[in-house]
């Protein structure tokens, strides 16, 4: 993974971590909002229910109170009191309210009931009071007759200024539990009527554990729950009739009482709740919000994934696009240099070295059969280097044809060794394939010294070496050495001496005759330039014209040289030598300067020459890798047309077949010295040789035999019918001044 990847991951991450933090705290601070919130509101709404239960109780009390007090006035307000009328209107009154039942007792205790109840009244704390005057309801108390819970409502009976008996209604604790409502709290809820003491007198549908509470300040009933401090507060409310709310812990669980003086008996609504009825609300509410927290969540973290996939996804297939080489899947230059720099860095004591190879006229080879098909090598190549290199040896078609290696290894051997077995196993490719046509490669190979040098560099080292053999049949792979670096050197303070010696007039041109075998005699020559360096004496030309080809300064040397020339046969003219035709050679360049032919043919008539006495060397290769065969030809027929003659030199070291003769309408053949070379099969040259000559004689084309050394070989060209020799057997390339000595000499 890349470096800016991993930073988009932690920045996410980071985003990711934050977002959930944020989350979290909201969470965390809406819980504790709702709680805080819920807890108020519990309170409130117990207090709320409190007073509710405290003035429905105090208006059910009152109202009973007003009824048995207006029920004593009547009783008491009759002309004579008699206990048994009253009793039928009291009976009468018990079916008509939810009164048990109620009575009359006398002052001496006789008690009167509308059920008949055999009742010791005397003893009641109730009849008491009442008998001293006052009203009062009394504490749950258990039916005599039943067991029932009831207490006891009373008030005197005034008649003539006397207390003549005392009044009571029996009254059902449970109509007072139904009063007391706390059903929002279901189950978990429950209120008391109690007096300031604590002393029960009604219970709301408590839980069964509260259903025998006599007195809420009893030991183990509230006390253990309740916090002291908390619980002397309330019970010093009570007394002091004043209300409150404690808290209270049960079972580990907190909950909330509150008490509510009512102004009647001194009772108080005693209204509990637990607080799992409110954790019960806020869990729900906390739920909610933790659901709402964590689908949020989710789908942001959700979103987040799919974006840095997403993210992800893109940059993959946009450094897919960028670092593949789509010919053969693998591998691009620009991936590779970041393979091999990877590589490179981590490779301690490890020998690397970096190869780089081509095809030898690949695109011939396309030319012939098609990109799909050489396409089909380059995926071959590819498949082959995948199968012979290692896990740390990066390679890659870099560009056109070129692969490039980045290799291990221990021994120079060890390079060729493998070198030779990628390239058997390439060449398979030639008998594999349909075609059967076999590719050449030349390795150049860069034993990496210093480790940190670019690969590009390294590359282009191993290319100059390439370049060092490319087209020599014989070496297939060039180690970049001293040697080379040495020419690199070379070349670098010739292109810097260069300009200056053209000004200097350091170049000299020479001259080489040609002569006819059959006469013997001078019938031309070939204008060859040589370098007069101040320091290093004469330098023949192999050593400049390649680098001056490289960087087009070729194309001033021929001008110079044809216009020295030029010179030359206007002053042989003028002084009425013997004058013969002398070539010059035309670079590759010129072909692609539009001018040339204008050029050429303008500097000839400045000199006021025939055309006829220049001859134009072209290189058999110069002309065969000019694309546009019919822009080639006629710029050789427009030359023609003024009169030039056209060469093909060096003719035989290219692969081009006699066919092509057929197309240039060349004048001349140069047949190159490779022909006469001593290790050439004899036998086979001198037919290849003779057949040329024969089909060029043919062609109307004259052949000129070049590098002609030895006499043999002026026998053999005069038995085939070549004619025209220019070699050292004759004469090496002079300067001019004994080039007219040797003419004016020659018959
Ligand atoms: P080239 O055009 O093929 O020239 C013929 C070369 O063969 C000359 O080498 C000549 O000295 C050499 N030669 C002639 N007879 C014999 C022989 O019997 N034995 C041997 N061993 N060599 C022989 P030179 O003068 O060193 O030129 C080398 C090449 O440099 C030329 O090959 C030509 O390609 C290039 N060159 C020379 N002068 C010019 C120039 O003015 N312009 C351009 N563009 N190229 C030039
Ligand atoms: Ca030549
Ligand atoms: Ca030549």
């Amino acid at each position: 993974m890349h470096r800016s990847a991993k930073k988009d991951i932690v920045k996410t991450g980071a985003m990711m971590a934050l977002f959930a933090v944020v989350i979290i705290f909201s969470a965390l601070y809406y819980v504790n909002a709702v709680s805080s919130s819920l807890e108020e509101t519990t309170r409130e709404y117990l207090q709320e229910i409190a007073w509710q239960n405290a003035s429905t109780v105090k208006k059910q009390v009152e109202g009973d109170f007003q009824m048995l007090q207006a029920m004593a006035g009547f009783i008491g307000g009759q002309k004579d009191f008699l206990v048994a009328p009253n009793m039928d209107i009291l009976t009468e009154q018990v079916s008509k309210t939810s009164f048990k039942r109620m009575g009359l007792i006398l002052p001496n205790g006789t008690a009167y009931t509308t059920d008949d109840m055999n009742m010791m009244a005397a003893e009641q704390d109730f009849f008491k009071r009442g008998m001293e005057g006052e009203s009062t309801v009394s504490e749950t108390i258990s039916d005599k007759t039943d067991g029932e819970k009831v207490y006891v409502y009373e008030t005197p009976v005034y008649h003539n200024g006397h207390v003549v008996a005392v009044l009571f209604a029996t009254s059902r604790a449970q109509t007072y539990s139904s009063l007391l409502d706390v059903t929002l709290f279901g189950e978990e809820a429950y209120s008391f009527i109690t007096n300031r003491d604590g002393g029960v007198i009604v219970h709301s549908r408590p839980p069964q554990r509260f259903m025998d509470i006599e007195n809420i300040f009893n030991k183990n009933n509230l006390d253990i729950a309740i916090k002291s401090n908390e619980l002397s507060k309330m019970q010093d409310d009570m007394c002091n009739r004043r209300s409150g709310v404690v808290e209270f812990i049960h079972d580990g669980r907190i909950g909330y009482i509150n008490y509510t003086w009512i102004n009647v008996n001194d009772w108080y609504v005693i209204s509990a709740v637990s607080a799992d009825v409110v954790v019960g609300k806020s869990d729900y509410l906390i739920g909610l919000a933790l659901a709402v927290c964590i689908t949020t969540m989710v789908i942001f973290l959700g979103l987040f994934a799919y974006i840095l996939y997403a993210q992800n996804h893109h940059k993959q297939e946009l450094e897919r696009l960028a670092y593949t080489d789509e010919v053969t899947g693998g591998y691009n230059w620009s991936r590779f240099i970041m393979a091999a720099r990877s590589v490179l860095n981590k490779s301690g004591d490890q020998e690397y070295a970096m190869i780089i190879f081509d095809i030898d006229k690949f695109k011939v080879f396309n030319d012939l059969f098609g990109h799909p098909e050489g396409n089909r090598i380059m995926q071959h190549i590819w498949m082959v280097l995948r199968e012979n290199v290692g896990k740390d040896e990066p390679f890659a078609r870099v560009s056109a044809d070129n692969f490039n290696i980045l290799m291990k290894y221990e021994s120079d051997e060890e390079v060729e060794y493998r070198i030779k077995k990628i390239v058997e196993r390439i060449e398979n490719f030639g008998e594999a394939s349909s075609i059967g046509h076999s590719v050449k490669l030349s390795f150049g190979v860069y034993y990496i010294v210093n480790k940190t040098l670019s690969v590009s560099l390294m590359s282009d080292r191993a290319d100059i070496a390439r370049k060092t053999i490319k087209g020599n049949h014989e070496r297939m792979i060039a180690f970049y050495d001293q040697g080379i670096r040495d020419r690199i050197l070379a070349e670098k303070s010739i292109e810097n001496e260069m300009v200056e010696a053209l000004e200097n007039g350091e170049f000299e041109v020479y001259l080489q005759p040609k002569y006819s075998i059959a006469t013997r005699g001078i019938v031309g020559a070939e204008a060859l330039v040589r370098w007069n360096h101040p320091e290093r004496g004469m330098v023949p030309p192999g050593e400049f014209i390649p680098v001056f080809e490289k960087n087009g300064f070729v194309v001033k040397i021929d001008r110079f040289v044809l216009e020295r020339i030029c010179e030359k046969q206007r002053d042989w003219m003028e002084q009425g030598l013997k004058i013969v035709p002398v070539s010059v050679n035309i670079s590759r360049m010129h072909l692609h300067n539009p001018e040339f032919t204008q050029n050429t043919i303008d500097t000839v008539q400045k000199y006021e020459i025939p055309c006829g006495l220049i001859e134009l060397e072209l290189t058999e290769s110069a002309m065969l890798d000019f694309e546009n065969t019919t822009k080639l030809i006629d710029i050789i027929n427009k030359l023609k047309a003024e009169g030039f003659t056209l060469a093909m030199d060096d003719f035989g070291t290219g692969y081009s077949s006699l066919n092509v003769l057929r197309r240039l309408p060349v004048d001349v053949l140069k047949l190159d010295r490779e022909f006469f070379g001593t290790d050439t099969d004899s036998r086979r040259g001198e037919t290849v040789i003779s057949d040329v000559v024969a089909m060029a004689n043919h062609l109307d084309i004259t052949v000129v035999a070049e590098g002609v050394e030895t006499k043999e070989q002026v026998d053999f060209l005069s038995t085939i019918g070549c004619d025209i020799v220019q070699g050292y057997y004759f004469a090496k390339p002079t300067p001019i001044e004994r080039f007219e000595k040797l003419c004016a000499a020659s018959n």
